[in-house]
């Protein structure tokens, strides 16, 4: 397996510590609004990273992190009048949601910064304690020209430290020092820590630091994060974790692409910013987004138009179709089908090769439709051999097990049984009683299309209510 890798600017062979044991972090979202579809977009590479790894053969243990303390936190918690823990934990319902909906993998663990500042503390006086770090008169700060190798994951030479940052976000061309702690001030009302240090809260980048090295130790296989944290986030991870413990802090670094709406970044102002349930309530499925972010490169610009993804929404539902049709296809000690089993093969091995090399899914993807090819044509003929079914949707199963865009594959067992009376029914020619049954159905936000020859597909309602 082979991934791009940051650091060294290169697609390089991936060789773990431990292939039983892949350490893998990936920076978490800032839980103070919604998610946004950029945000989304990363989460869903953390998944495919994850179910690609799984489908290799490797073992992993995967934390994503969320930062319930920030700047921005404050102030919005504030507006709100609600308390800085009730309001975190708002939005990370909201988002654990967006993740469900997404059919994003559960990983094995999401700490909250908050519960980690003991940890943080450690750091921060390990760091003063070998020259790391100084404190200053709001706070303390790491000192960068300090770290030699400072500027080595974002490949930029930094000449001059003159600056000094205590906000956590800044898009500074030079370097800068940034604060580890930073001193109460009363616009932080009741936020602080003050146990063994100067009252205060700590920085975001120490933040992820002392998560990592407390969840997964002090040297991670993979960390990852969207392209636009490289500087100064995970420069100053680097730095931190690095001089703290002495030794590399990560192996492998892997930084998904930017979404684009229409061309332009993302902006509330341009009036192109979306969050998912935005487009939920324009009716999209979440997974034609899913499906979207996984036929384009994860390093490349991600562009999303809105007529785009009604194709793919589509396509989502053109393949449910077809898998459902498939289980329902009369199947029988019927002559076995050569020819298409050889191609499946083909095209499975064609998708496993794809996805080894750098997580190449717009690849791996066309050999999905080529399988998806071949079933419609055995649909097409109406009869199959009992082995070829278990063989072909086998290899579609594989498939998705990266992919995780098959839908219907989470349709409870009560509206399978409600489908089976109206079906019933329906043969009784009953059909005032069918309907009944359709309305309970759709209220249940799944909706039955009716084939041929009595036959017919349950599928998830679209535009389901939250
Ligand atoms: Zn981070």
């Amino acid at each position: 397996m082979k991934f791009y890798n940051t650091m060294n600017r290169k697609i390089e062979e991936f060789i773990p510590q431990d292939p039983t044991n892949v350490k893998i972090y990936c920076c978490g979202p800032t839980v103070y609004d919604f998610a946004h579809l950029g945000n989304l977009r990363t989460f869903i590479f953390y998944d495919i990273l994850r179910r690609s790894l799984v489908y290799a053969g490797f073992k992993v243990k995967q934390v994503m992190n969320i930062t319930d303390v920030d700047d921005k936190m404050i102030k919005n918690s504030k507006k709100r009048g609600m308390a800085l823990k009730e309001y975190a934990a708002m939005y990370t319902k909201y988002l654990f949601d967006d993740l469900r909906d997404l059919n994003i993998s559960e990983f094995e663990s999401y700490p909250r910064a908050t519960e980690s500042v003991d940890e943080m503390k450690t750091i921060i006086y390990g760091l003063l304690k070998k020259g790391y770090a100084y404190k200053s008169d709001d706070g303390i700060y790491y000192n960068v020209s300090k770290f030699e190798d400072y500027g080595k994951l974002s490949h930029a030479s930094f000449k001059s430290n003159v600056a000094r940052i205590k906000n956590d976000e800044y898009d500074k061309e030079s370097a800068a020092d940034f604060a580890l702690w930073k001193d109460w001030t009363k616009e932080d009302e009741n936020v602080f820590w003050e146990d063994g240090i100067q009252r205060g809260r700590p920085g975001w980048h120490i933040e992820c630091s002392a998560m990592s090295i407390k969840h997964l130790g002090e040297t991670l296989d993979i960390h990852s994060g969207g392209i636009d944290l490289i500087f100064p986030h995970h420069e100053n991870e680097i730095a931190q974790s690095e001089a703290y413990t002495g030794k590399p802090f990560v192996r492998y670094w892997l930084h998904p692409g930017h979404l684009f709406v229409n061309e332009k970044k993302m902006s509330k102002s341009l009036h192109n910013f979306y969050t998912l349930r935005d487009l939920e309530k324009l009716g999209f499925d979440p997974l034609s987004f899913r499906l979207m972010t996984l036929d384009v490169h994860y390093r490349a610009v991600l562009d999303l138009h809105l007529d785009t993804l009604k194709k793919y929404e589509k396509t989502l539902e053109d393949i449910d179709i077809t898998m459902k049709s498939f289980d329902k296809l009369e199947r029988g000690d019927y002559s076995s089908d050569k020819d298409s089993l050889k191609s499946a093969k083909i095209a499975l091995n064609g998708f496993k090769d794809a996805v080894l090399e750098d997580l190449n899914l717009p690849l791996a993807m066309t050999q999905l439709f080529r399988l998806i090819d071949i079933i419609n044509k055995k649909v097409a003929e109406g009869k199959i051999n009992q082995s070829d079914y278990e063989e072909l949707r086998n290899a579609v199963f594989e498939m998705d097990s990266v992919l995780g865009i098959i839908k219907s594959y989470n349709v409870p067992q009560e509206i399978i049984t409600l489908a089976n009376e109206r079906k019933e029914l329906r043969d009784k020619k009953a059909w005032m009683e069918a309907d009944k049954k359709r309305t309970i159905i759709n209220d249940a936000g799944f909706k039955i299309i009716d084939l041929a020859n009595s036959n017919y597909i349950i599928i998830k309602n679209r535009k389901y209510g939250r």
